[in-house]
């Protein structure tokens, strides 16, 4: 009954990168768009799925589905231990301590609210909380609305003009009545990879707890929270080619056991009466209510399929692909880019002289090329460059230089229709 629900180990990393073949692995990637090939760049905002994923989701529906924590019955033992095995496998990914330190969330947003309004709760007036200018408002407003409620005052640490943070305004601006750090570990808008190592240090010194944002990392790039040292470390399930509706909140046990409920309800208590209630132990404390069962069976899936591609290997494909669409765009006459930090990751956010990127993004997508345009929920990095939008392209280990090279042609030929 449990065979194929069962983790089996992590597999690990193969011989060499073959991007013809990781393509077959994801059926969205066949099809046409405005009767072009899809190009799909926009990864940032969500990914595709592999076969393997949309299989262990459809899997848990035919065959297994039932509620988890509760039945005696042999569906739902099933579907709690791949529900569990799921979370051991995110405990491998990030390499938490414990399976006590992961906790599913609908994704990065609920990560940090989870945060901000269970640890934030112990914040008083004269408090002060540091982030970043290039923040996604995910990492933004859960502070304002504690500040709100606390008295705490939010401080924001500057970026320069090729979208890097000023570690020395970062370490001015922290002092012993900073209690929260929260950070993206990579900018969603610029690309940025933030010095998080040394930015969760420097935080150590002054006694605030660490928030890292994780949603652009953890699809690209190895994460270790042991290593890391953060506190918190939150991403989402659909950024890292799972499901929808599913993420993962970190948190160091001793700060989790601390901590109140985030919200009340099923299997998150261990005893109800009127008069009092008493929590489950971790991580189940903060999990009220049925979760996103098949979700977190996909997410699994997801990591699987990860572990198997090999992480050093997909980050130093996407590396050199980003050198190349790095150098295509640069090449175009009038296209300058937003977000030219040394350490980078594969976002590439790009103005046009004469072309509102809601235009180019429409030009494009008759072309069958999906990017972003608009200020990418950070708004405050928009303000900071005093552009009202970009357009984005996101890469992930699936795209190809001959995508990058229609990308370029097509905004060419965008140039055309505006010249
Ligand atoms: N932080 C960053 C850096 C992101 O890119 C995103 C998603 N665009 C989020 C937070 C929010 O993630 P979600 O919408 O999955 O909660």
């Amino acid at each position: 009954m449990r065979q194929d629900t069962v983790v089996e180990p992590l597999p690990s990393a193969s011989a060499e990168f073959n991007v013809q073949n990781v393509r077959k692995d994801f059926p969205i990637l066949e099809r046409r768009v405005h009767g072009k090939p899809l190009v799909y760049l926009d990864n940032a905002a969500t990914s595709q799925k592999p076969r393997q994923v949309i299989e262990a989701l459809d899997n848990y529906y035919r065959s297994y589905n039932s509620n988890i924590h509760r039945g005696v019955h042999a569906l739902s033992e099933q579907a709690t231990a791949a529900y569990e095995d799921a979370r051991d496998a995110v405990r491998k990914f990030i390499n938490a301590r414990s399976v006590r330190e992961v906790i599913f969330v609908r994704g990065t947003t609920e990560a940090i609210n989870l945060v901000a309004q269970s640890y934030g709760r112990r914040l008083k007036s004269g408090d002060e909380i540091l982030i970043t200018a290039m923040e996604h408002h995910a990492n933004i407003v859960p502070w304002q609305m504690l500040c709100e409620q606390t008295g705490a005052r939010l401080e924001v640490a500057p970026i320069n003009d090729r979208g890097e943070l000023i570690m020395e305004e970062f370490e001015r601006r922290l002092r012993p009545c900073t209690r929260i750090v929260a950070a993206a570990h990579i900018s969603n808008a610029l690309g940025t990879v933030n010095p998080v190592e040394e930015m969760v240090r420097l935080a150590k010194v002054q006694g605030a707890v660490t928030v890292l944002d994780g949603a652009q990392a953890v699809p690209h790039t190895a994460v270790d929270v042991q290593s890391l040292d953060c506190d918190f470390y939150a991403f989402s399930g659909h950024k890292m080619f799972g499901p929808t509706g599913i993420g993962v909140l970190y948190g160091r046990e001793a700060l989790l056991e601390q901590m109140p409920p985030y919200q009340g309800g099923g299997d998150m208590i261990k005893m109800v009466t009127f008069e009092k209630t008493t929590y489950n132990d971790l991580p189940h404390k903060f999990e009220a209510g049925t979760p996103h069962i098949a979700g977190a069976i996909g997410l699994g899936a997801a990591i699987h399929y990860l572990s198997g591609l090999g992480l050093a290997d997909v980050s130093g494909y996407e590396h050199e692909l980003l050198e190349y669409s790095t150098a295509a765009l640069s090449n175009i006459d009038g296209l300058r880019l937003v977000g030219t930090a040394s350490q980078k990751a594969g976002v590439l956010s790009f103005v046009m002289d004469r072309i509102h990127p809601h235009d180019l993004g429409t030009i494009l997508d008759m072309e069958g090329i999906a990017i972003r345009t608009g200020h990418h929920c950070a708004m405050p990095v928009m303000d900071r460059f005093k552009i009202p939008a970009t357009a984005r392209a996101s890469l992930a280990f699936y795209n190809t230089r001959e995508e990058i090279d229609l990308l370029a042609q097509a905004v060419e030929s965008a140039k055309k229709v505006f010249a």
